[in-house]
């Protein structure tokens, strides 16, 4: 479960990013924020996982604080939740199995991850990662060899390795044209429907939410305009 309690937050330069969220999102939902560019989906989504700090209230993971966690505590809070960006942020040099297997990075040593030494049941869940996103074939090719498309799916895979029990996908489907978009959002569904991963996917497109989410959130100027069921979202929302 994720908890919203009082959350805003005012970027350095004043900006106000959120201003007094509240809100809370159940196991296994999957769930679209929508809203138009600058609305606050995206500081919304990097508040979950403290990709930034928040300037006032607190989220509340699984019933932890992750606004007060420090230290092992912060890193095993994190380790449940997968990020997923727009531009794949992938390691374009290294191959595709490597870069899913960074998903496990959270479960070792620094030392052993930076030796790259991941022991068989790394590759093993990540090759499994791979074959529930359709490109096991691509386990050996370079990151930068894969199209738009596959490389989302490979980013998809490291949260899979990772065996996150949140996805947080920032516009996941931004740079990708119409056909792959849907491909994309169909894995992300699949995942939510057959492991029961919790997901919250920002999009600006409302049509698109209406087709995957089953809860729809919209945020303007940094507020929850509208907070419920997809069948009840209207297109201003
Ligand atoms: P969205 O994801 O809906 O496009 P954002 O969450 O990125 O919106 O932005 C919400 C508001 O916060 C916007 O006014 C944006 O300009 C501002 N903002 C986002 N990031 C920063 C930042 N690092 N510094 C200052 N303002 C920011
Ligand atoms: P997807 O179904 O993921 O969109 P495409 O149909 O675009 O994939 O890609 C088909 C094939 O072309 C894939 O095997 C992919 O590796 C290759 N490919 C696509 N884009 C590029 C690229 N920019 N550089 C190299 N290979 C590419």
């Amino acid at each position: 479960m994720i908890e919203f309690k009082d959350v805003s937050k005012v970027y350095p330069n004043g900006t106000v990013g959120l201003n007094n969220i509240n809100l809370t999102i159940e196991p296994g939902e999957f769930v679209v924020i929508v809203g138009l560019s600058g609305a606050g989906k995206s500081t919304m989504l990097r508040s979950i996982n403290r990709l930034h700090d928040i300037s006032k209230g607190e989220i509340i993971i699984n019933g932890k604080s992750i606004t007060k966690a420090k230290g092992k505590d912060l890193l095993r809070i994190r380790r449940d939740i997968g990020m997923i960006f727009q531009n794949f942020n992938l390691v374009k040099r290294s191959t595709v199995l490597r870069n899913v297997l960074s998903g496990r990075v959270g479960y070792h040593s620094t030392l052993r991850t930076i030796l790259g030494l991941f022991p068989k049941k790394d590759v093993e869940l990540s090759l499994n990662a791979l074959k529930r996103v359709n490109i096991m074939d691509k386990a050996y090719t370079r990151a930068d060899q894969l199209s738009g498309g596959q490389q989302q799916r490979v980013s998809i895979a490291r949260a899979l390795a990772q065996e996150a029990k949140i996805i947080l996908a920032d516009e996941p489907v931004a740079s990708l044209d119409p056909l792959t978009t849907r491909q994309v959002m169909d894995d992300l569904q699949r995942i939510n429907q057959e492991l029961g991963i919790t997901t919250i996917v920002n999009l600006h497109f409302i049509d698109l939410a209406r087709e995957y989410a089953t809860r729809i959130i919209g945020v303007r100027a940094g507020e929850v305009v509208f907070d419920g069921p997809t069948a009840e979202a209207t297109d201003d929302v």
